[in-house]
């Protein structure tokens, strides 16, 4: 019999991965099975990401890369203002918003300067929340741009702050502790002028989602209602009620539940009114971080998906602060929000290119029984025989069962010496092949819901895709917060996916692994991927990853921050995109000063090795002299693994 193809269209591979829930409009899969990107809004221009591959590795960069999707961020930043516009002139809103860039979220400058570029039209300002992202950001902003300072603040950064308010700039620090209100206005006092600032309040609404603790009584950040009254009356004391310029509340990132939102909107507008009646005129309202990103997959998963879109969260806020203003009867604030995640999530995007696959189950074995066997073997062989002779699941279900068994006892016996490593080899051999048969037929029945053993193989039965990249560098929050990233192949998405894969990295870690995926609406543990040909290129793109990942990966097993190209979209170029800048990842050399291995020193070791062997006659001199240039070689490469085999 011919085996039938199954119909695969490239809409059913748009379903698997889910590209609807997490994509954004942005990504998409053309007509020869790859995945596109269509990275300004509005604008049909389209990008075949395996050219952007081919033209980087074209020239000199390696694999895995990161490639920057410039466009996106700006098509981000359009979209998150404009839907407060929308919002703000459907409600007939008297005030305006104004978007806040926390740096901390994607530091790299030409991301910052593309977010604040873009955002230059909807007078976008910036945040930082240390010392380093404070300097960074000073020189970067314009007279009217406005740069806010959360985080905990020393005596240097609150001069810095305050040295700038002297130049001109619109620099509020946001207090976040009494005692730095205390040193603020000492130093104020020194120069002689009131400081601007604001403040972060402690809500009792608490954020829903992982970073619930960011918000409410018991958070480190913010000051209580009676400490920002004891603050208020400082200020009105020494006639300075007009320095308290903004209300800040910031309720963690990623916020699933737009409700928990809402009632803290309400609450803080609720302390801007009494404060604005009893004659502080507060003018800006920012309410924090925590736009979140759908991430794709299970909706009942708040770690991964969200309850709201742009324009909702846009809605919430707009109505909520002008329904309280209009009952207490105050005028608007300014609205701020300081939305991260939701800016720059989308843009970047992880290659990474699979190096082999390691299948968890012997082959099968066409060997004779092993001489003087155990009974076990011929029981574990007629399990065999009936899994293979039957098509009854609950015959199925007890070959499976009896095979487990068998090869519980088997493993017994080994340790205590009864079996010979044949018999062994021979026992584990028929097992996974009994395990084969048995997901085989049950798969076929489609029974709905599926039997717990059947769940058990489909684990056991995954193949292991070793691929070139780090879990702890590139998708740290992967294993940290267990947070679920869009993973799947960049092409051949006209053929179906017949295997089920697990993604494995090259750390020699455990934990270093993809074991939560998109798959059509839920999370799995492992992903439909296709067969892969040794020798043959097959990439993985890890998408979503434009938010923290890149500066929170760590360097577990010296492997380092990889190469990135930054592209933009343009019609008149060659496959519609140009690489305008591209950065090389760390080299082993660069890796490993940081561990306080020297390139020096490392080399002169290496030479007295190598001479000494020569020496005592072990190599010959052109012998030793190669060993040592590979050596030194290898220093200036990147810290992962080529592609290349030897054949
Ligand atoms: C982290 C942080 C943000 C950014 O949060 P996102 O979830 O990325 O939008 C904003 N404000 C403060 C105070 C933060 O700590």
């Amino acid at each position: 019999m011919i085996e039938q193809q199954t119909p695969w269209s490239i809409r059913d591979a748009h379903d698997l991965y889910a590209l609807d829930v997490w994509g954004d409009g942005f990504f998409s899969i053309n007509e020869q099975g790859h995945v596109c990107v269509k990275p300004i809004e509005g604008q049909d221009i389209t990008i075949d990401v395996n050219d952007v591959v081919a033209e980087a590795l074209d020239s000199g960069s390696s694999l895995p890369l990161i490639i920057r999707f410039q466009d996106i961020i700006s098509s981000r930043v359009r979209r998150l203002n404009r839907k407060f516009r929308d919002a703000i002139t459907e409600a007939g809103y008297e005030g305006q918003y104004r978007s806040i860039f926390p740096i901390k979220v994607n530091q790299l400058q030409e991301v910052v300067v593309e977010v604040m570029e873009t955002g230059r039209e909807y007078d976008i300002g910036i945040e930082c929340g240390s010392k380093a992202e404070l300097m960074a950001a000073l020189p970067l902003i314009g007279a009217d741009t406005l740069l806010l300072c959360n985080g905990v603040k020393d005596h240097v950064m609150l001069t810095m702050m305050l040295n700038a308010q002297q130049l001109g700039q619109q620099v509020i620090p946001i207090i976040e502790k009494y005692s730095e209100f205390e040193q603020l206005m000492i130093l104020a006092g020194q120069r002689d002028a009131a400081a601007r600032l604001g403040v972060r309040v402690k809500l009792n609404t608490r954020g829903a989602g992982r970073w619930y603790e960011s918000g409410g009584a018991r958070s480190k950040f913010g000051l209580t209602v009676p400490e920002l009254l004891r603050l208020v009356k400082t200020l009105e004391k020494a006639g300075q009620a007009g320095s308290l310029e903004l209300l800040h509340f910031h309720l963690g990132s990623q916020i699933s539940d737009i409700q928990v939102l809402r009632s803290a909107v309400k609450e803080i507008t609720q302390i801007y009114a009494d404060l604005v009646l009893r004659g502080v005129n507060v003018r800006f309202l920012d309410v924090g971080g925590g736009l979140g990103v759908n991430y794709g997959g299970d909706y009942d998963n708040p770690d991964s998906s969200i309850n709201y879109g742009l324009r909702e969260y846009a809605n919430v806020v707009v109505y909520a602060v002008q329904e309280i203003c209009e009952e207490r009867g105050v005028p608007v604030p300014t609205l701020l929000s300081e939305s991260g995640r939701a800016l720059t999530a989308h843009h970047s995007m992880l290659v990474i290119p699979v190096l082999g696959v390691h299948r968890p189950d012997s082959p099968p074995m066409n060997d004779e029984t092993p001489p003087d066997s155990p009974t076990l073997i011929s029981r574990i062989e007629t399990a065999y025989q009936e899994a293979c002779a039957t098509e009854v699941t609950g015959i199925l279900l007890e070959c499976y069962h009896d095979a487990r068994e068998i090869r519980e006892e088997a493993d017994q016996l080994m340790r205590l010496g009864y079996l010979t490593l044949d018999q062994l080899a021979h026992t584990d051999s028929l097992y996974w092949s009994i395990c084969r048969e048995v997901l085989r037929k049950l798969s076929d029945a489609q029974l709905t819901p599926p039997p717990t053993e059947q769940l058990e193989l489909e684990e056991q039965l995954t193949d292991l895709y070793l691929c070139d990249f780090s879990v702890f560098h590139s998708i740290i929050d992967h294993w940290a917060i267990q947070q679920v990233f869009p993973v799947m192949p960049l092409h051949r998405l006209n053929e179906k996916p017949e295997r089920r894969a697990q993604v494995v990295d090259l750390t020699c870690d455990s934990d270093g692994k993809i074991d939560q995926y998109v798959c059509g609406h839920a999370n799995t543990s492992w992903l439909p991927l296709h067969k892969h040909n040794h020798g043959e290129a097959y990439h993985l793109g890890i998408f979503l990853v434009g938010a923290y990942q890149e500066i929170l990966g760590d360097a577990h097993n010296l492997l380092g921050r990889v190469d990135e190209v930054h592209v933009y979209a343009r019609e008149d170029e060659s496959g519609n995109f140009w690489i305008e800048e591209t950065l090389k990842g760390l080299s082993v050399k660069e890796m490993l000063s940081q561990v306080q291995y020297f390139p020096n020193d490392l080399d002169r070791r290496m030479t007295e090795l190598v001479r000494k062997q020569i020496n005592a006659g072990v190599i010959k001199a052109a012998e030793g002299s190669r060993i040592l240039n590979n050596y030194t070689r290898r220093l200036e490469e990147s810290t992962y693994c080529t592609t290349e085999v030897v054949r």
